[in-house]
């Protein structure tokens, strides 16, 4: 069997352009997919945008339903339950092309397809798949996720709900409140949590006309404004003791891993919506006139464009290149085992810090991307009649919900420890042995080319410089370093940086090696830009990093040697970003 790449191993791995997963492979059915979704979102959705931000009554649930009657929500349910079974690279399609330019629709479709349902995809046994996944599959159930409580957002586990078990031994009877609740004003079933005798976190299935549930106001919100965001209240809900999702004092199981593959789908809606934007930007631009040439003529608007495209195409190679891993490692699982759901979760849990970096990485290029994008508009971007002004404001959640991007920060740098505590990430060594090399590394490569050697070799500099950096703070302050939140953010940037930086080179690389130079032209300028600029990023990160936990000579070496590792010539970022926003202006959207 094909070995897989090991989750968090891009730090100390350099890994070839054959082993990820490009989106120029998608295959001939993942582009009908797309098409599909394409066709939906332009056919059914964007028509009736301003109705669905009203909120007009059963507008969104006869849209998900229309979605489930063509195939749209059945790509993660398994063929025996009336799903697809579908491959992650095809769902997360689904997921982009389902984003484009219909903000309010994509929470609704990504509740109900993502953390509403593969709770009980992952978790569910026999019994519960056959009662509630068909009915998923073609959206005459439909699915929210209840976990946020008033006083347990970000800090989840310490809900107040409470469940016990009734006098006859038949129903848990829940007490108490999830806030913020997506779908909750038309949901037929929540997947939600409570504390078995106020102690064991548990998960549960509870349908919507169980007796004792009932919802509050609809939430007036800032943006996602035709989703339903609502609080569900439980008094004395009586929920069969059959509705226990996985065991009881188990919760945080299926929260946490419901979590990850959240994060993973979200990359996807930020990406699709990414798109849409960057094609409103450039079409206004083309056509808006100022001093007697189209805006697009303009350095500054063209510096936005080429950025905003750059931005995108990282991001997009970051979330297939995760998607492939994920399928690779899925392929792995014999489809009729018994825990089925499970091997699944864990075969996802092992890509949990990719998924996270995707996260916080996507959420916030989409806010660049949109801000850049009503920018351009100018004036206009600030009126409502432009489809703008809502990307803009819809934008927005994405670095609160999945957990919010400080927390999932903080996640990355956990997770990387813990597995370098448990061997199971060979980080310590890999930084000791650094450490010890420090006075002699240096860069071998130093100009610039069209194969990019200059490019993989800022890479490889930036997992030493990072490592370095990591192994000094986690020596500064062994066990303690948890508390030091501000060096833990510092570190999870350049660990995103990273990733990012290496998935767009190593795209761009693919590209060259399968398609030839002319095709992978646009690709590699984006790169090096992408690298010239993250890479002064992750020297910034480290400098700080080390003027903050050493000082002295320890200080003066370990600056000495930071700029050793970073002597590299910049290049032309303007005739590159030029020539990038030149294509995108030519093309009219975001070109691959
Ligand atoms: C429109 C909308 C839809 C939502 N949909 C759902 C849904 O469908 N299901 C669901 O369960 N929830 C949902 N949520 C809730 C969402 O997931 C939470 O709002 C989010 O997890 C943050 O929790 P909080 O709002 O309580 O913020 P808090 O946890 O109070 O955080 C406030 C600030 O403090 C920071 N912070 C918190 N803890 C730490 C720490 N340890 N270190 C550093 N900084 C920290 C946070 O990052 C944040 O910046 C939704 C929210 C909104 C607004």
């Amino acid at each position: 069997m094909e070995e897989f790449i090991k989750g968090g191993a891009f730090l100390i791995e350099s890994i070839s352009p054959e082993k990820i997963f490009t989106p120029e492979e998608f295959s001939e059915e993942q582009r009908l997919i797309a098409q599909a979704a394409t066709e939906f979102v332009t056919g059914e959705v964007q028509p009736v945008m301003e109705e669905i931000e009203a909120q007009k009554e059963g507008l969104l649930p006869s849209l998900v339903k229309k979605a489930g009657e063509l195939g749209l929500l059945s790509g993660d349910i398994e063929e025996e339950y009336g799903g697809q079974g579908l491959d992650k690279v095809s769902a997360l399609l689904l997921m982009e092309k389902l984003s484009q330019g219909g903000g309010s629709f994509m929470v609704a479709y990504a509740v109900h397809t993502g953390i509403g349902s593969l709770p009980i995809i992952f978790f569910g046994n026999k019994e519960q798949k056959r009662r509630y996944l068909p009915k998923i599959a073609t959206g005459e159930m439909i699915t929210a996720y209840a976990l946020t409580e008033p006083e347990a957002g970000s800090d989840a586990l310490n809900a107040k709900t409470i469940a016990t078990l009734s006098p006859d031994g038949k129903y848990y009877i829940l007490n108490g409140q999830k806030q913020f609740i997506s779908n909750a004003g038309f949901a037929d079933l929540f997947v939600t949590y409570a504390k078995v005798d106020g102690e064991k976190f548990t998960s549960f299935i509870v349908e919507r006309n169980f007796e004792g549930v009932s919802l509050d106001e609809e939430e007036n919100k800032m943006g996602m404004k035709g989703s339903s965001t609502r609080s569900v209240i439980f008094t004395d809900a009586k929920v069969p003791v059959e509705n226990v999702l996985g065991e009881v004092g188990k919760g945080h199981i299926v929260a946490f891993n419901t979590l990850n593959i959240g994060r993973f789908k979200l990359g996807g809606g930020c990406l699709g919506s990414s798109k849409s934007a960057l094609q409103d930007a450039v079409s206004y631009a083309k056509q808006r006139v100022q001093f007697g040439k189209p805006i697009a003529e303009f350095g500054l608007i063209k510096h936005k464009i080429a950025e905003m495209a750059i931005r995108t195409f990282t991001m997009e190679s970051m979330v297939y290149r995760t998607a492939g891993m994920i399928d690779q490692i899925l392929k792995r699982i014999d489809p009729h085992a018994e825990d089925v759901g499970m091997q699944m979760a864990n075969g996802i849990e092992e890509y949990a810090i990719e998924d996270s970096i995707n996260k916080v990485y996507s959420s916030e290029m989409l806010d660049f991307i949109v801000d850049e994008a009503l920018q351009i508009h100018g004036g206009y971007g600030y009126i409502h009649d432009y489809a703008i002004e809502r990307g803009y404001r819809d934008s927005r959640i994405n670095r609160i919900w999945e957990g919010t991007n400080e927390i999932n920060r903080l996640l990355i740098m956990d997770m990387l420890t813990k597995r370098a505590m448990k061997n199971r990430l060979p980080l310590l060594p890999v930084a000791q042995r650094l450490a010890g090399e420090l006075l002699s590394l240096r860069p071998t490569v130093d100009s610039d080319d069209e194969a990019l050697t200059l490019q993989k070799e800022m890479v490889e500099m930036a997992k030493k410089i990072t490592l370095l950096a990591a192994g000094a703070a986690v020596q500064r302050y062994m066990m303690k370093l948890a508390e030091e939140q501000e060096i833990l953010g510092w570190l999870s940037d350049m660990v995103i940086e990273i990733f990012a930086m290496e998935s767009a080179l190593l795209r761009a690389k693919k590209t060259m090696d399968r398609f030839g130079d002319e095709r992978a032209e646009i690709q590699k300028a984006m790169v090096k830009v992408y690298v010239n600029d993250a890479f002064n990023r992750i020297e910034n990160f480290a400098k700080q990093i080390f003027s903050a936990i050493s000082e002295g000579d320890t200080l003066r070496t370990q600056l000495s040697a930071l700029k050793k590792l970073t002597r590299f010539n910049p290049v032309n970022t303007v005739s590159l970003r030029r020539q990038i926003a030149n294509h995108v202006i030519k093309v009219g959207r975001y070109p691959f």
